[in-house]
């Protein structure tokens, strides 16, 4: 019996990894037709201070809007755009209609927020990914610190000529670096002192997890994040109460399901109206000359 059952489920193992790598064959050829087609979005996800709600960001997510599939999350497009080397023109789709959407609410009036985006480490080590940053801001008008680049650890791990090169010069043009997914990585702590990165955003396995005060991870990076003159983002909170924890270890900002969902553009405008209101409300008001 134990057998027959081993079998079944090398039979199901079998038959996933088939759709997997099928899909993967299909997605391969699509993905590129799919650029020139105009079929990638962007999603935005409020990140906001938790004591006040604030709106302090977004970070831009891609989507695939497929014809037959519907809205395909990233993961499952990603790694095969960097296999085969599209993620460097998806990537600066990315960057370019982030740059421009962020610019045309500003042109509305609403308020000036950067807008995160993620790099992937085949982009970054592309010698086109400065020239991609610098005239995507030159094309759009918009200022660099309201451009944020999410680098991982991974990417900074390798700690060669190139990389530190890019991550100053990126520095350089202005706009504001982040780490993402913090404490995921093999972190080699020494990295942190070699770039000038500005931000930390915990990962949201630790966040997951948070129940308590002590809880021993997440006080360590945010008490690092300060130590290092850092600022320090929580990702994936998901309740009131991780919220509460968080501003009480001393992580004032976050981004997760409790504050908002990655929002088309449309919704994420609508985001931004309202901390419009929210902050023509709570400025302080002039006396009233008679
Ligand atoms: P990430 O950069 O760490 O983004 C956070 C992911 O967590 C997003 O998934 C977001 O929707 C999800 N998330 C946010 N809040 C919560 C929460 O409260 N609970 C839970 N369970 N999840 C939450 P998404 O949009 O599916 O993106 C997955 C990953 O794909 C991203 O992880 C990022 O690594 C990658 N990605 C997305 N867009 C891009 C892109 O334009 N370029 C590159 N290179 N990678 C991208
Ligand atoms: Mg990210
Ligand atoms: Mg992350
Ligand atoms: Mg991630």
């Amino acid at each position: 019996l134990a057998k027959e059952a081993g079998r079944s489920d090398y039979r199901f193992f079998t038959a996933d990894l088939n759709a997997r790598a099928l899909e993967r064959l299909s997605f391969e050829g699509g993905l590129r037709a799919a650029l020139e087609h105009g079929e990638f979005v962007l999603h935005y996800q409020p990140q906001v201070a938790i004591a006040d709600g604030e709106l302090i960001g977004f970070e831009a997510l891609v989507r695939w809007q497929h014809p037959q599939l519907g809205l395909v999350p990233p993961n499952r497009f990603i790694p095969i755009a960097e296999d085969s080397g599209l993620i460097v023109a998806l990537g600066e789709w990315v960057i370019e209609a982030a740059c421009r959407q962020n610019r045309d609410w500003q042109r509305q009036g609403l308020p000036h927020v950067p807008i995160a985006v993620n790099l992937s480490a085949v982009q970054f080590r592309h010698r086109a990914l400065l020239a991609t940053v610098a005239g995507a801001l030159a094309e759009s008008g918009l200022a660099a610190d309201c451009l944020e680049l999410e680098l991982t650890e991974s990417i900074l791990m390798q700690a060669d000529r190139v990389t530190l090169d890019t991550v100053s010069y990126l520095k350089e043009l202005g706009v504001q670096l982040s780490i993402d997914d913090f404490g995921t990585g093999y972190s080699s702590l020494g990295y942190l002192k070699r770039f000038p990165v500005d931000k930390l955003k915990i990962d949201q396995s630790f966040v997951r997890g948070l129940d308590a005060a002590d809880d021993v991870i997440v006080t360590t990076i945010i008490g690092l994040a300060h130590n290092l003159g850092l600022g320090v983002i929580a990702e994936g909170v998901e309740t009131a109460e991780q919220a509460r924890l968080l501003l009480e270890l001393g992580c004032g900002e976050a981004q997760g399901y409790h504050f908002g969902r990655p929002l088309p553009a449309t919704e994420a405008r609508g985001v931004l109206l309202h901390e419009n209101e929210r902050r023509q409300l709570s400025a302080p008001r002039l006396p009233l000359t008679r």
